[in-house]
């Protein structure tokens, strides 16, 4: 009997031993190599619930998948709570996603302005950035307009029309590599009271004859994207943003990319 268990005895410490074994080589093969410094840092003010959840959540997924891919690092928040000068420093790029241009502390505000006035950062903006009115009890604010060339938004397509975008300014950076007109589905095509044209550098505009359907929702010139160069940071506002198919869209992720590399200075 004392032979049995000596052996039970031996043969656990055995099985212990493999188990010890075991997991060293689990955890040698977790081991991933050093960590690599980003090449830089965006941060991403996105907008949380609501009719763009769908849009904002396809974005996060090709944006981390985009950043992993070219060793640069992405960080999101919700709202504008965490935003001053010591914050924004750590950030290269300022990717306004669908967040309307109203609700900002004020500490917010400042920084940003700083930011975008100093070309600390660069910045991209998408959609709601030109939600530029009185909202939600929210007053407009006047320096964002200025910035947006200067304009107020005045209406929408809540039905959705495909519309074709011309790119008026094929050397611009941010357009490399995108045909001319391309296809936007089901978009809102917001109006503005006046097009931006004489304030901004346009870089694409939709051409309001070909809505499908066809709509009276019609502001004449009207560009969609666009970059104000009267202020030191490279920035670019991208209207289209509302239906998360636009990740489907060739020219549309060809924008959004070369957008942010521009932006980084890269
Ligand atoms: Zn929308």
């Amino acid at each position: 009997m004392q032979n049995r268990s000596q052996i039970n005895l031996f043969s656990n410490r055995v099985k212990w031993l493999l188990v010890l074994l075991l997991v060293n080589i689990a955890t040698a093969r977790a081991a991933v190599p050093l960590p690599v410094t980003p090449k830089f840092r965006i941060i991403v003010l996105a907008e949380a619930g609501g009719i763009h959840q769908p849009f904002v959540e396809a974005a996060k997924i090709w944006l981390d998948k985009l950043a992993s891919e070219n060793n640069f690092a992405v960080d999101y928040i919700q709202n504008t709570d965490q935003i001053d000068d010591a914050f924004l420093s750590h950030y290269q790029v300022f990717i306004q996603l669908n967040y309307p241009p109203y609700n900002w502390t004020s500490a917010a505000q400042a920084a940003f302005i700083k930011y975008i006035e100093e070309g600390k950062g660069g910045w991209i903006g998408f959609h709601h950035a030109t939600l530029l009115g009185e909202f939600d009890g929210f007053k407009i604010w006047p320096w964002f307009s200025t910035f947006m060339g200067g304009i107020r938004f005045t209406d929408y397509i809540p039905r959705f029309a495909d519309g074709r975008v011309t790119v008026e300014d094929p050397s611009h950076p941010a357009m490399k590599g995108v045909a001319t007109p391309f296809l936007v589905q089901k978009e809102e095509w917001y109006t503005w009271d006046k097009s931006p044209r004489p304030n901004v550098h346009v870089l694409a505009s939709v051409n309001e004859n070909t809505y499908s359907p066809d709509t009276k929702t019609k502001m004449g010139d009207h560009p969609v994207i666009w970059s104000n160069e009267h202020y030191k940071a490279r920035n670019i506002y991208i209207f289209m943003g509302h239906h998360p198919d636009l990740f489907q869209n060739s020219a549309f992720t060809t924008i959004f990319r070369n957008s942010i590399f521009w932006a980084a200075h890269q």
